[in-house]
């Protein structure tokens, strides 16, 4: 297949060549003007300046190249596909009701408390089949990859049992095999999301989740992470410490749900060596300093502040104490239900006096990190074609317009992908 090349971009703002972690002024970013790329089959082969790129594109009009040029006529910013590195968009149900109970003043714990909450999806989900999970997983990945999205974190956790767990790690495994239409889906098992009734304590649960179900998650290669809610009226700090130390010599990649409502989490965090640390709302520069020293990556959700009217995570003050911090949308049904990445991370952004280099860091190259992975969330050779372009001529306009700026370009994996409403049924 031939080689693509597009061009002319207004900017292509490469993510390459920042540092890891702390914080980033603009001026960091390298932004290359009227440049071009050249993408070959799924992978960028190339990134050219203005002058580099004007060479190359006469060079691809003459006969016999094995260049096929792609001009890009209007004024575009491009950038690496925005990564969310912590969803739980697989679920059946809706929350509304209960959302109108807290907007009308009643607590999450409360709610939570009566039946609501995390066990009301879990009711929902273990009644729908895995055809409609992957039905409504695909809907609302698609959603996902049109507002930019390519590769997403999609978490298990609300079936608690071992046929249900099974049953929506298959429904992401589906949906990530079926076709382009979908962002690329990282898989975690979430099975430590809240203990389910059938069992009467906490640590009879969690030995039930490391003899009975990662067993099977192992065997099957559903998921190669697994992740624990630490809260209250989830699971407390000292009975996580053992499961993820047991999820980890089975050979999984443990992550840890922390510090949302109480500190706890981000210790356990640390002491296990987990790849990220997710909420952090109540963290303190003590548990920064924890995290840092064990290069656990920061994610913070700003989805479920704005679902709970809650104070956002410091975000500011973890990026002065040094962190990698990354952005995720948390896409839940019920904190944090819009899943609007790049709205949420605006909006954060303005709050937590981020700047753009920050922001942009958190939601591709930073939160490439907290997935482990490496060859995606900068524009440069030899990574994954994954690319959005915004209809405008500089990235700060991107921020500016809060999140109504939509890519008009999408290519995940070299290819193009199509505006075509088409979610899969059964
Ligand atoms: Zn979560």
């Amino acid at each position: 297949m031939a080689k693509q090349l597009l061009g002319p971009f207004s900017e292509i703002v490469t993510m390459d060549r920042l540092p890891e972690r702390g914080p980033l002024m603009d001026e960091r970013l390298h932004v290359i003007r009227d440049g071009g790329i050249i993408i070959d089959g799924d992978k960028i082969f190339d990134v050219l300046d203005g002058e580099s790129f004007k060479q190359v594109q006469q060079l691809s009009e003459m006969k016999g190249s094995p260049l096929e040029y792609t001009a890009i006529k209007r004024k575009m910013v491009l950038l690496p596909g925005l990564i969310d590195s912590h969803t739980h968009m697989c679920f059946a149900g809706s929350r509304a009701k209960e959302y109108s109970m807290r907007i009308s003043g009643e607590s999450y714990v409360q709610i939570s408390e009566h039946g609501g909450g995390i066990m009301s999806t879990v009711r929902s989900t273990r009644l729908a089949s895995e055809e409609g999970l992957r039905s409504l997983l695909a809907e609302r990945a698609l959603e996902h990859l049109l507002r930019g999205v390519t590769t997403c974190e999609v978490k298990s956790g609300y079936g608690l049992d071992v046929e249900n767990e099974l049953k929506m790690l298959r429904a992401i495994r589906w949906v990530n095999q079926s076709n382009d239409l979908y962002p690329r889906l990282i898989p975690t098992c979430l099975a430590a999301h809240v203990r389910p009734p059938e069992f009467k304590t906490d640590q009879n649960y969690l030995d039930f989740l490391v003899n009975k179900l990662l067993p099977l998650v192992k065997k099957e290669g559903l998921a190669q992470r697994v992740d624990i809610y630490i809260d209250k009226g989830a699971f407390p700090p000292d009975l996580a410490d053992g499961y993820l130390f047991q999820a980890k010599n089975m050979g999984f990649v443990p992550v840890v749900h922390a510090d949302q409502f109480v500190v706890g989490g981000a210790a356990v965090a640390a002491r296990v060596g987990a790849m990220s640390a997710d909420h952090l709302e109540r963290s303190t520069e003590r548990e920064f300093k924890w995290l840092k020293e064990k290069d656990v990556v920061a994610v913070v959700l700003p989805g479920s502040s704005l679902g709970l009217g809650d104070a956002f995570a410091p975000a500011r003050r973890m990026l002065d104490a040094g962190l990698c911090m990354a952005i995720a949308s948390d896409w839940n049904p019920g904190t944090a239900p819009m899943g609007d990445l790049l709205i949420q991370a605006s909006i954060l952004s303005a709050n937590q006096k981020l700047t753009a280099a920050e922001t942009f860091a958190g939601l591709t190259c930073r939160a490439a990190r907290a997935l482990g992975l490496e060859d995606r969330g900068r524009i440069k050779p030899g990574q994954l074609a994954d690319l959005i372009g915004f209809p405008c001529d500089s990235f700060e306009e991107i921020l500016y317009r809060q999140g109504s700026l939509s890519p008009s370009l999408i290519i995940k994996g070299g290819k193009r992908v199509m505006r075509a409403p088409n979610p899969v049924g059964g």
